[in-house]
């Protein structure tokens, strides 16, 4: 199916001008395009590095509503591309370089081209932090997860480990205990980071181990992850435990470098929403986990892309109005 959506990338993209261009081509992304399209905003969505964002790097997605048994995270992205696609967008594989929002009409530039834009919706996600741990990348999607609402499920009675110290580890770990027979949190100090009240639910919980100061130094497996090694930076000691899989949960990056000194960002780097899905310039728009740190969910993302459209049609309805 990639294959196939490839090849009809490949005719030559002459337009350089669209009432809408959308940056980034997750859930959020297309979601957009697929309201401003149907709504007969001329619209390009600049797909990125990665297009069909994190989805692509996860297996089986199963709270995504619609699909009674499930849908592979790539399959579903590639269906949302070919909805874009029907709707009328224009979807490009390329990554934007730069940004001008000073004035308008907006500027996007990426490698091969620069475009011009009445409104702009920012949709470029967040990225998981990765531990940088020896097998972490071989194993991704093969039982080591950033995600354990979308993944936990999969690991019924199975150790489970956790790294991490923030509210987000504990929320998971908390999360996992529904399926796993026990969870390992691995934190690199000697006490959590995380809030209070999630602290003392986890430390409640009787299914949650804790392993202080230690790191992950190897994730080992064949097809799946079977095996995790740490080790204790105190004393040196170095332990390997059976397990099916690995849930990091270190943070997150907001993918917001390109638009710093553009529209304004928030303390921990997420775009700063001002009204609904509006950012700090007039004409630009921001949905999914670019601006939201709480939920980061694909449906999350979609409902978010949604709004921005129609954020974005009453804009530039407005706007018509008044020239
Ligand atoms: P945080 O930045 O709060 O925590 C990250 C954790 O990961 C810290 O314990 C940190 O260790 C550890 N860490 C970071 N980098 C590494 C690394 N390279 N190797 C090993 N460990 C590492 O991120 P969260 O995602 O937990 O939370 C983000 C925000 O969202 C916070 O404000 C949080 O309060 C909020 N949140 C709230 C929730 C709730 O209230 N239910 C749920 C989830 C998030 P160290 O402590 O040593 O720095």
């Amino acid at each position: 199916m990639q294959a196939e959506i490839k090849a009809e990338n490949k005719k030559p993209e002459t337009k350089r001008k669209f009432d809408v261009v959308i940056i980034g081509a997750g859930p959020a992304g297309y979601t957009a395009a697929i309201y401003t399209s149907r709504a007969k905003r001329d619209t390009l969505v600049i797909s990125g590095i990665l297009p069909g964002g994190q989805l692509m790097l996860t297996t089986e997605v199963e709270n995504y509503p619609g699909f009674a048994t499930g849908i592979m995270g790539p399959e579903l992205m590639t269906t949302m591309r070919q909805q874009t696609e029907r709707m009328g967008a224009t979807i490009i594989d390329d990554e934007v370089v730069n940004v001008d929002f000073k004035r308008k009409p907006f500027k996007v530039l990426t490698h091969s081209e620069e475009y011009e834009a009445n409104a702009v919706i920012i949709a470029t996600g967040a990225s998981p932090r990765k531990l940088g741990a020896k097998g972490e990348i071989e194993f991704s999607a093969k039982g080591v997860s950033y995600c354990a609402t979308c993944d936990g499920p999969f690991f019924k009675n199975q150790e489970i480990v956790v790294a991490g110290g923030g509210d987000s580890a504990m929320e998971e770990a908390i999360f996992l205990t529904k399926f796993a027979k026990n969870v390992h949190v691995v934190h690199r100090k000697d006490k959590l980071r995380a809030s209070k009240i999630m602290q003392d639910r986890a430390f409640e919980n009787s299914k949650i181990k804790f392993h202080w100061n230690s790191i992950i130094e190897e994730i080992k497996g064949k097809e799946k992850v079977n095996q995790i090694t740490i080790k204790n930076t105190s004393n040196s000691q170095q332990e390997t435990m059976d397990v099916g899989g690995l849930f990091v949960a270190i943070g997150h990056e907001p993918n917001t470098k390109l638009f710093q000194g553009q529209v304004e960002l928030d303390t921990q780097g997420y775009i700063a929403l001002k009204n609904h899905t509006h950012t700090s310039v007039e004409g630009v728009f921001a949905a999914g986990d670019v601006h939201d740190h709480r939920y980061r969910q694909a449906i999350t993302a979609a409902g978010f892309g949604c709004m921005a459209a129609i954020d974005v049609d009453r804009y530039l309805s407005e706007n018509s109005r008044k020239n």
